[in-house]
C-alpha cells in the first residue's frame, strides 16, 4: 500500500542523501476515500482488505454497469488509524469525504441538508470478510425536522416522508445515541413505544399507521432520546454524518463483533470500512419494495432464484424479521418488469463473481436498484452442492470447486435426521422454514444466557426466541438448535445458523413464545422451559419432546447401505467431491479406530488404512474386563502370566476382526496405554462385586486402588512405561497381534501390522519394548511356518522425544505424533481440566484457538518440525503421521501437510473432512 511504502522509504533514507536531493519529498496524499458512481469506479472488486467486501463488490458492480446508486466508501485504514489514533481521524479525511460527497450530490442533482432538494444517505460498514448483523447501519441519514417537510411535499407522499424520518431517528438513536434495550427489558424501547402507538392508533401492522400516527411516533422517539441521554437529536446533516460515521467505526470494537471475530478467526486489526451511499427508497408506496435474494438455494445448493421481499418497506424490515416477507417468484406477478431486470442482474453476477450471490435490492417506483452482493453463506450441503454444479456449467474448475468448500463444512452433510417413524410418531406442534439443516434435541431454553449456562453443564439445548438478534449469539453457538417463531429465511436468525451449521427452523408462526412465563404454546401443547423439544432444520418442522436421529442419506448410503446411491443427488455430488479430492491430496488419510466396525466405517469414508488403534479399548467390552482387571491384581509375575493368557484370545480375536476389515490396508496398533487405575471400579459396591467374583477379599481390591490412583493419570504410570514395568502385558500384546496376522494372511488376506509404542521419551525404553516385539514376532513366525511385514514404532508425545529423535529413529521405523499428549506435556496444561481456564485465554487472545482442537502451531508446531528433522536424519525414510485429535481438523491437516507428514489419522466421521483439507493445502502450496 502506498502509505507504508512511502513511510518505509522515508525512514530509511539517509541523512546526507536528503539534503542533497532537489526538492524534499513531499508524502503523496493517502488515499482514505473512493468513489463509485454513474458506470464508473476509483476501486474494484479485488480491494476487499482496503474497501471492505462491500464496498469493494460496490465498486465492481458500477464498473460492471449494474444499477448501483453512487456513494464512496471510507478506508479500513482509516479505522485501523481511528483505534490507533484515541478515536481520532487523519487529518486529510475530512476534506476527501466533503469532495467525495460534492460528486454525489453532483450525480444526483441533490445536496445534503438542502431545503430545496435534500439528499438522504446510508451509512453502513463494510469489513474484509463479511459480519452479518455485527456492525452498524443507518440509513435515511439528512433527515430533519425541516427535510422532512420537503420530501413529503417533494415524494407526494407524507406517509413515506414520515416514515423514513422515524426510521432513521430509530436507527440514529441505537446506534449513534446509544438507546438500547436495559436490563430487565425484553424488547428494544423503540420498538416498545412503536407497539404502544400501534395500539393507541387500533392497527396491527406498521404499514397501517397512518402520516399522523408516524408523527407522534418521531415526536415521541425525540423525546425517548432525549429523556435516556439527555442530549436532543441533532437537526444538522453533517454532524448526522460524522455520527454515524464514528458510530460505525466504532461498532467494529463492540461485544459482538468480536465474539464473532474470535469465531471466524477474523483478525481484530482488520478494521471495517465505511460505506455512505445515496438512499433509494423501497417504502415509496405500493410500487417500491426491498428484498434479498440469493442465486441459488442456499439450504439445498439447487438452482433456483431464492428470496424474499417486501413491498413498501426499507431493507431492515427483511433482514429483522418483524415482517413475514412474500418468496421472490411472487415479484414475477407483483412487478414483472423489476422482476424481469432482477433475473437478469442475477445471470450477470454469478457470471461475474463465479459463485452463488447473496444480494439486497430495492425498487423505487418501479426502477430496480442492487445495494450489496456477496458470495452467499451456505450449508455444507449447498456448498458442495454449487460447487459440484458450477464444475458442471463450466463456471469454475474442479481445483476451484475444491478449494472453495470449507472442509469443516461437510460435517453437515454428515448430520443425522430424524428418524422418519420416529418422527411420525412425534407430536408436531409446529412447522416453520427450513432454515438450517439437521435434526436436533434438547431442552427448550428462551434466552442466550441460560442456553449458555445450562450447555456449560453439559445440557444440549434449544433456543426459542420470537426473533433472535445479534445479542443471541452466545447463546446460539451454545444451542444445538434454533428456533424462532417469526422472520424469513433471511432473518438474522437463518443466516447465522446457516453460517455455524447450526439446526435451525424459523419464522414457526404458530408457535406462541412468551418470554415472562417462559413457555412455549402451539397446537394445544405448552412447553416450559426445560422440557425437551426437537426441530427439524432440513423438514421445518418443530416436535414436542425426544425423537429419535437418523443418520445422514451418505451415511444410508455408505455406513448402513440402507439408500440406493442412485437415488441421492446429495450422495452423488459427494462422491464427486471427494474423488477430485483424492486426485488433488498428498497426504494419507487414516483412521483412530478400534472395533472391525469402525474400520469398517472409516474404510467406506476413505481411510486408507488405521492410524490409531487403542488397545485399551478392547478391554473394555464384556467380559473381559474380569481377566482384565485380574491381571492387574495379581501379586506375582505368574498370576499375571495366568490373567494375561486369559486376556490373549480376546485380543487376537479383536485383531482378526480388523485385520480382515482392513483388507491389507496397514494398521499401527499401539500398545496399552492409559494408567491401570482406570480399569478398576471405584466405589465400593462395585469393588465388592468384583472381590466376589475373583474370590478375593475387597479389602485387597481397595488397597490396590488406592495403590494405583495418582493425582495426574496423564503424566504417571502409564504408556510404554507400563511395558516397561510389566513386559509381559507388551509380550501378550505382541503375541495376540502376530497371532491374529498368522490367522488372517493364511485367508489370503494381506497384514500389515505397524506397532506403536507409546508416550516413549528415552531411546531405551523404545529399544526394550522393540526387543520384546520383534522377539515375539520371530517366535510366532517359527509356530505358524509363516512371515511377517511388519513395523515397530512409537508416538512422539513427550518434548524429550522431540529432542531426541534423532536417537530414537536409530530403533523406530516411523514416528505418529500423538498431539493430544504431545500438547499437554508441551503446554503444560492437562487435556482434561484446561476448559475452566481456556475460555479466557481465547477471551484474552493469549491463544488463537483451543490448542487440543488445533494444533498450536508455534509451540508444538515447531517440536514437530525438529522432530521431523532429526528423524529424517537418522532415517531419511522414517514415516510419519499423526493419530492426536487434530487429524481431523483442517488447519491442522493444512499444517501437517506443509509438515510433509506421510498421513494423518482421524475419527471415521471426520475422514472426507480431512481428505478436502488435504487436498486444498496441496493446492495452496
Ligand atoms: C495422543 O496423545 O495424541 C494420542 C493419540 O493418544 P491418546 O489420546 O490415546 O493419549
Ligand atoms: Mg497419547
Amino acid at each position: 500500500m502506498p502509505k507504508t511504502l512511502k513511510k518505509k522509504a522515508a525512514k530509511k533514507a539517509p541523512a546526507q542523501k536528503r539534503a542533497v536531493a532537489k526538492k524534499p519529498a513531499t508524502p503523496k496524499k493517502i488515499r482514505y476515500v473512493y468513489y463509485f458512481g454513474d458506470g464508473k469506479a476509483d476501486g474494484n472488486g479485488s480491494m476487499k482488505p482496503l474497501l471492505g467486501g462491500k464496498g469493494a463488490n460496490l465498486h465492481e458492480m458500477t464498473r460492471i454497469g449494474l444499477p448501483v446508486p453512487p456513494g464512496f466508501t471510507i478506508t479500513t485504514e482509516v479505522c485501523t488509524y481511528f483505534y490507533d489514533n484515541k478515536k481520532h481521524y487523519p487529518p486529510e479525511l475530512e476534506a476527501q469525504v466533503a469532495s467525495a460527497l460534492a460528486k454525489i450530490e453532483k450525480s444526483v442533482s441533490k445536496k445534503l441538508g438542502d431545503r430545496a432538494n435534500p439528499l438522504l444517505l446510508s451509512v453502513r460498514s463494510g469489513a474484509r470478510d463479511s459480519m452479518p448483523g455485527m456492525m452498524d447501519t443507518i440509513l435515511n441519514l439528512g433527515m430533519n425536522d425541516e427535510v422532512v417537510e420537503i420530501v413529503a411535499e417533494k415524494s407526494g407522499n407524507p406517509r413515506f416522508a414520515w416514515d423514513s424520518y422515524r426510521r432513521f431517528l430509530q436507527m440514529y438513536g441505537d446506534v449513534v445515541m446509544g438507546v438500547q434495550k436495559r436490563e430487565g427489558e425484553d424488547h428494544e424501547p423503540f420498538e416498545t413505544v412503536i407497539e404502544e402507538v400501534k395500539h393507541a392508533a387500533h392497527v396491527q401492522k406498521d404499514t397501517e399507521l397512518s402520516p399522523d400516527d408516524l408523527k407522534t411516533l418521531v415526536e415521541r422517539f425525540k423525546q425517548l432520546i432525549k429523556e435516556r441521554t439527555g442530549k436532543t437529536f441533532p437537526q444538522d446533516a453533517r454532524q448526522q454524518l460524522w455520527g454515524a460515521i464514528g458510530a460505525v467505526f466504532g461498532s467494529w470494537n463492540n461485544d459482538r463483533a468480536i465474539v464473532y471475530r474470535r469465531k471466524y478467526g477474523i483478525p481484530h486489526e482488520w478494521g471495517t470500512a465505511v460505506n455512505v451511499q445515496t438512499m433509494v427508497f423501497g417504502n415509496m408506496g405500493e410500487t417500491s419494495a426491498t428484498g434479498v435474494a440469493f442465486t441459488r438455494d442456499p439450504a439445498t445448493g439447487e438452482k433456483v432464484f431464492y428470496g424474499e421481499y417486501l413491498i413498501n418497506a426499507q431493507g431492515e424490515d427483511v433482514v429483522a424479521g418483524v415482517r413475514t416477507p412474500h418468496p421472490i417468484a411472487h415479484l414475477a406477478k407483483e412487478m414483472p418488469a423489476a422482476h424481469k431486470e432482477l433475473m437478469k442482474v442475477r445471470a450477470i453476477l454469478e457470471r461475474h463473481f463465479k459463485d452463488m450471490q447473496d444480494l439486497e435490492f430495492t425498487v423505487e417506483e418501479t426502477r430496480l436498484y442492487i445495494l450489496q452482493t456477496r458470495n452467499g453463506k451456505r450449508t455444507g450441503h449447498a456448498a458442495v452442492r454449487i460447487a459440484v454444479d458450477m464444475v458442471g456449467e463450466k463456471l469454475i474448475t474442479r481445483k476451484d470447486a475444491v478449494r472453495r468448500i470449507p472442509a469443516d463444512s461437510l460435517a453437515h452433510l454428515l448430520a443425522p435426521v430424524f428418524d422418519r417413524q420416529s418422527a411420525k410418531q412425534a407430536k408436531k406442534i409446529g412447522t416453520g422454514l427450513a432454515a438450517g439443516p439437521g435434526a436436533a434435541c434438547g431442552r427448550v431454553v428462551f434466552n442466550a444466557e441460560e442456553a449458555v449456562v445450562r450447555s456449560e453443564k453439559g445440557e444440549k439445548v434449544v433456543l426459542a426466541r420470537i426473533e433472535t438478534s445479534p445479542e443471541d449469539l452466545r447463546g446460539m453457538i451454545a444451542a444445538e438448535g434454533i428456533l424462532t417463531s417469526r422472520g424469513g429465511v433471511s432473518s438474522h436468525a437463518a443466516l447465522v445458523a446457516r453460517q455455524m451449521g447450526k439446526v435451525c427452523v424459523c419464522g414457526a408462526t404458530g408457535i406462541q413464545i412468551d418470554y415472562q412465563k417462559r413457555t412455549l404454546s402451539a397446537n394445544g401443547t405448552t412447553l416450559s422451559r426445560g422440557d425437551y423439544i426437537s426441530i427439524d432444520g432440513t423438514a421445518g418442522e418443530v416436535f414436542a419432546g425426544e425423537v429419535a436421529t437418523a443418520p445422514s442419506e451418505i451415511v444410508q448410503v455408505l455406513i448402513d447401505r440402507s439408500l440406493d446411491p442412485k437415488k441421492s443427488v446429495t450422495y452423488q455430488e459427494y462422491a464427486k467431491l471427494m474423488k477430485w479430492t483424492d486426485e488433488f491430496r498428498r497426504l494419507g488419510v487414516r483412521t483412530n479406530a478400534d472395533t472391525p466396525e469402525q474400520v469398517a466405517n472409516a474404510v467406506a469414508f476413505g481411510a486408507e488404512g488405521i492410524g490409531l488403534c487403542r488397545t485399551e479399548h478392547m478391554f473394555f467390552e464384556g467380559n473381559r474386563i474380569d481377566a482384565m482387571r485380574e491381571m492387574i491384581l495379581a501379586g506375582t509375575k505368574d498370576e499375571r502370566a495366568r490373567a494375561l493368557a486369559k486376556l490373549l484370545p480376546y485380543q487376537r480375536n479383536d485383531f482378526i476382526g480388523i485385520f480382515t476389515a482392513l483388507k491389507g490396508l496397514p494398521a499401527t496398533i499401539r500398545f496399552l496405554d492409559p494408567p491401570l487405575h482406570e480399569f478398576l471400579p471405584n466405589d465400593h459396591a462395585q469393588q465388592n462385586e468384583l472381590a466376589n467374583k475373583l474370590g478375593v477379599a475387597v479389602e485387597q481390591i481397595a488397597r490396590r486402588v488406592h495403590e494405583l490412583h495418582e493425582f495426574n493419570p496423564m503424566l504417571g504410570h502409564r504408556g510404554c512405561r507400563l511395558g516397561i514395568v510389566y513386559p509381559e502385558i507388551s509380550e501378550m500384546q505382541a503375541r495376540a497381534i502376530f497371532e491374529a496376522a498368522a490367522e488372517v494372511q493364511v485367508q489370503g488376506i494381506k497384514v500389515r501390522p505397524e506397532i506403536m509404542i507409546p508416550l516413549v521419551g528415552f531411546p531405551r525404553e523404545l529399544k526394550l519394548q522393540i526387543d520384546i516385539v520383534r522377539r515375539v514376532a520371530g517366535e510366532v513366525a517359527k509356530e505358524k511356518g509363516t512371515k511377517f511385514n511388519y513395523l515397530v514404532g512409537t508416538m512422539i508425545e513427550i518434548p524429550r522425544a522431540a529432542l531426541v529423535a534423532d536417537q530414537i529413529a536409530r530403533d523406530a521405523e516411523f514416528f505418529s505424533f500423538g498431539t493430544n499428549d504431545l500438547t499437554q506435556t508441551t503446554l503444560g496444561m492437562s487435556r482434561d481440566d484446561s476448559g475452566s481456564f481456556l475460555p479466557a485465554y481465547a477471551e484474552l487472545d493469549i491463544v488463537e484457538s483451543n490448542p487440543f482442537a488445533s494444533i498450536d502451531q508455534k509451540g508444538v508446531g515447531r517440536l514437530m518440525e525438529i522432530t521431523r528433522d532429526f528423524g529424517r536424519k537418522t532415517r531419511p525414510n522414517i514415516k510419519l503421521g499423526i493419530c492426536g485429535e487434530h487429524g481431523g481438523e483442517p488447519a491442522s491437516v493444512k499444517f501437517c501437510h506443509r509438515l510433509g507428514l506421510d498421513y494423518v489419522s482421524c475419527s471415521p466421521f471426520r475422514i472426507p473432512i480431512a481428505r478436502l483439507a488435504a487436498a486444498q493445502a496441496a493446492l495452496e502450496s
